[in-house]
């Protein structure tokens, strides 16, 4: 399996990532047709996620450009109450998000949630995680990371 190196802000650090149609967008045409972009789809989504909440055209964003970050939020925090407790992001505004309640969502709450993730991740890489399942994952990413440098290198 090919692999290629994403240093963008979803990972705690630079990220061997599968080189597939799944992982990244690549150039439809011109000179780079056919090569990969430099960073990672779900790095591209973090960075549209931002760029639509500094839109200024309205006060919405739609709740499925955040929904991903919400739910790695919740897996790092462990449950909706997790994330009460350690960012004051009440279960009750979650809760509809999350369950397809609610399309939109303020961009305020939504840069709440990006900013609670953001230092969630950093405490997560100071800590070596503080919870079990998503120290667990670390796991599962450290060991497919290793499994994909191995397999890059032979
Ligand atoms: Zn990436």
């Amino acid at each position: 399996m090919r692999v290629k190196l994403c240093n963008g802000v979803t990972h705690a650090a630079p990220t061997w990532v599968p080189l597939d149609a799944e992982h990244w967008h690549f150039y439809r045409t011109g000179r780079r047709a056919g090569r990969p972009l430099s960073r990672c789809r779900a790095c591209r989504a973090w960075e549209a996620t931002i760029a639509a909440l500094k839109n200024p055209d309205h006060g919405l964003v739609e709740t499925a450009e955040v929904l991903q970050w919400i739910e790695e939020l919740i897996s790092r925090c462990d449950t909706l109450v997790g994330v009460e407790q350690a960012h004051g992001i009440p279960v009750s505004t979650l809760w509809p998000l999350l369950h397809g309640h609610r399309l939109t969502m303020q961009k305020r709450t939504a840069a709440r949630i990006m900013r609670a993730l953001v230092i969630q991740r950093a405490n997560d890489r100071r800590n070596h995680a503080t919870s079990n399942g998503y120290r667990s994952g670390l796991i599962t990413v450290a060991v497919r990371d290793k499994k994909m440098m191995d397999e890059y290198a032979t």
